[in-house]
């Protein structure tokens, strides 16, 4: 409670930084590590050059590499049970390919992510509140891939095959999606279906699952409606769980044709994203939420009096220090 408190004081958008561990192979190589940590517990991340301190970052958190699963998730409880007291939450993990923005949001089997561990964590709620509320849930999972939506829980609908392409319509109580599919779930048993189906459908689709899925942003909606049991109150609130494409830039001259145009989409939309959560937080009167699909999407469950964590995701690695200001940068810039 006293953490919600403490949301509810300091607005509504929170950043999060996570950087990885080096890997075996980095450690091999000799890789050196250009964080200093020693602040973390104070939300602070120092970067070095040759040695010596070269700019403070400062987040809402900031996680070591050491940092588990388990830890990063009990700073994100608070937004699960935001979701069913009826708020509208979006969480993202930002970042150079390779920095464990999958890692963060799905996990592993034996390291399980955000992503399964807030509806676990949203299903215990349920089962504490079921004498005063009725909660019904269900799940759709999509992906946005050159300003396309696509619905992955529809089977044979891959990208280049004649698979309904999906569009954003308005109307009076927020943004819908025209024939999406909602997976209604009741229990973690269906829920880890429903993500295994997504993940699948998104894994075969590609003949590089790896690179489509850095060029793409993976998305999990969790639709709620609530039901207060002893004033007849309905709440209906929306929790989006995205895996954004990979934020390294990729130098003009490298690239040609269709994936030219896919680098351009996705610099567009993260920048789209970027632009919207800083004037939402600098409380300008423009939100910019057309200027891509992504926030398009979005655009009922970011700003008011939604909720927003983004995980920044970087590397330690020196050899990548380029690609961890940048995204530093842009941390700072939406906090
Ligand atoms: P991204 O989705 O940003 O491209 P991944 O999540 O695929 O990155 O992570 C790249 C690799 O690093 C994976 O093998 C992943 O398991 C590993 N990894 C990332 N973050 C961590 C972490 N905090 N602890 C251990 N391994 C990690
Ligand atoms: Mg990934």
């Amino acid at each position: 409670e006293l953490y919600n408190k403490v949301l509810e004081l300091r607005g509504n958008i929170r950043v999060f930084c996570r950087c990885r561990p080096l890997n075996a192979e980095e450690i091999k190589g000799g890789a050196a590590m250009a964080l200093d940590f020693d602040s973390a517990r104070d939300g602070e991340l120092t970067v070095m050059s040759n040695g010596s301190p070269k700019k403070t970052f400062k987040f809402d958190a900031v996680f070591s590499p050491q940092v588990e699963q388990a830890d990063i998730f009990e700073d994100t409880v608070p937004f699960a049970t935001s979701v069913l007291d009826g708020y509208n939450v979006c969480i993202f993990a930002y970042g150079q390919t390779g920095t464990g923005k999958t890692f963060t949001m799905e996990g592993t089997e034996d390291a399980r992510g955000v992503n399964f561990r807030t509806l676990e964590k949203m299903f215990d709620i349920i089962k504490e509140r079921q004498s005063l509320y009725r909660y019904d849930v269900s799940v759709s999972v999509l992906e946005v891939y050159n300003e396309q939506i696509r619905d992955l829980l529809v089977s044979g609908n891959h990208p280049g095959m004649s698979g309904k392409r999906l569009e954003i319509r308005q109307s009076g109580d927020g943004m819908h999606i025209p024939g999406l599919v909602e997976a209604h779930v009741n229990n973690m048993n269906e829920v880890w279906e429903v993500l295994q189906t997504g993940s699948n459908a998104r894994a075969v689709s590609s003949t590089n699952a790896n690179e489509h899925s850095s060029r793409s942003h993976c998305i999990h909606c969790v639709m709620v409606k609530g039901e207060n049991l002893l004033n007849g109150e309905h709440t209906r609130s929306k929790l989006w769980l995205v895996d954004l494409a990979g934020s390294e830039r990729v130098a003009k001259t490298e690239v040609q044709g269709d994936r030219l145009k896919e680098t351009q989409n996705i610099n567009r939309s993260l920048s789209a994203l970027g632009d919207v959560i800083s004037a939402l937080a600098t409380k300008s009167s423009h939100i910019p939420f057309r200027n891509s699909k992504l926030t398009h999407l979005l655009q009922d469950s970011l700003g008011g009096d939604s909720k927003t964590l983004m995980f920044v995701q970087i590397s330690p690695n020196e050899n990548d220090l380029g690609e961890t200001i940048c995204s530093l940068n842009f941390a700072s810039r939406v906090r």
